[in-house]
């Protein structure tokens, strides 16, 4: 399964936690610690997006073997999405597939899969009108999922409850379906845990949402599974979903 990670805080290289941690999102595309679900690596794509901005940037492909990337790990962020992929079987690996997914200030990613896609999901696709389907990213669950929910944030709905409605009613429509998302707007992290880990660590200035820890740092905490997670620097709220 994919692996992902955001940060919100004073502003770090987006290259500390994409190549040079102990446990990089790099070496989590080869070799990740916490495999679920019949994947072994994170090998069809990777992307990620920045503040100010955001700025994104992805390809399908191998994040080791991408010197472009590497260019930029020196660019300065107050916050970032980054995400490693292994593409659900069945589903296209295309750059437009990885995450971060963008819209206006908005940057999304997604761990997991839809049960059953897309006949599961076929009434959530009906909420959408036809412009919004033909201009999906891609073909893909997490695709669909970002094309409802970016409809919704419009809204100026609270981020963390409007992920929690979409988890709630995919995984009714789709019960063995997982749901790890991560979302921001460069003002807030909110994470959710569903069937995935999760894990957060408030260090000074900064917070942090990763699939895996990024080092030892004793400070990491697990989510809980089935939780919504809402982090600011100072401050870490996690309620069950
Ligand atoms: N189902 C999504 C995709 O194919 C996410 C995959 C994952 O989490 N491994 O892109």
């Amino acid at each position: 399964m994919c692996r992902h990670l955001a940060y919100l805080g004073t502003a770090v290289p987006i290259g500390g936690p994409l190549y040079e941690a102990p446990h990089s999102l790099e070496r989590q595309s080869y070799a990740p610690g916490d495999m679920r679900a019949g994947g072994t690596v994170n090998v069809d794509g990777y992307g990620v997006g920045w503040f100010p901005g955001p700025v994104r940037y992805r390809r399908a492909g191998t994040l080791w073997s991408d010197p472009n990337l590497r260019q930029l790990a020196g660019t300065e962020s107050t916050a970032f999405l980054a995400a490693v992929r292994s593409a659900t079987t069945g589903m296209p690996v295309a750059d437009a597939a990885c995450a971060p997914f963008t819209d206006g200030t908005w940057l999304f990613s997604h761990n997991g899969r839809v049960d059953g896609w897309p006949h599961t999901v076929a009434r959530l696709a009906k909420t959408l009108d036809v412009t919004d389907l033909l201009t999906m990213d891609a073909p893909t669950d997490s695709a669909l999922l970002w094309t409802v929910l970016r409809r919704r944030l419009e809204t100026g709905k609270n981020p963390a409850q409007t992920l929690v409605e979409l988890v709630r009613e995919v995984a009714d429509a789709a019960p063995k379906s997982r749901l790890n998302f991560l979302l921001t707007n460069g003002k807030v992290l909110v994470g959710t845990t569903w069937t995935h880990a999760l894990w957060v660590l408030q260090k000074g200035e900064g917070v942090t949402l990763a699939s895996e820890p990024l080092d030892d740092d004793p400070d990491w905490r697990e989510i809980p599974d089935r939780h919504v997670v809402t982090a600011v620097p100072s401050t870490v709220e996690v309620r069950p979903i």
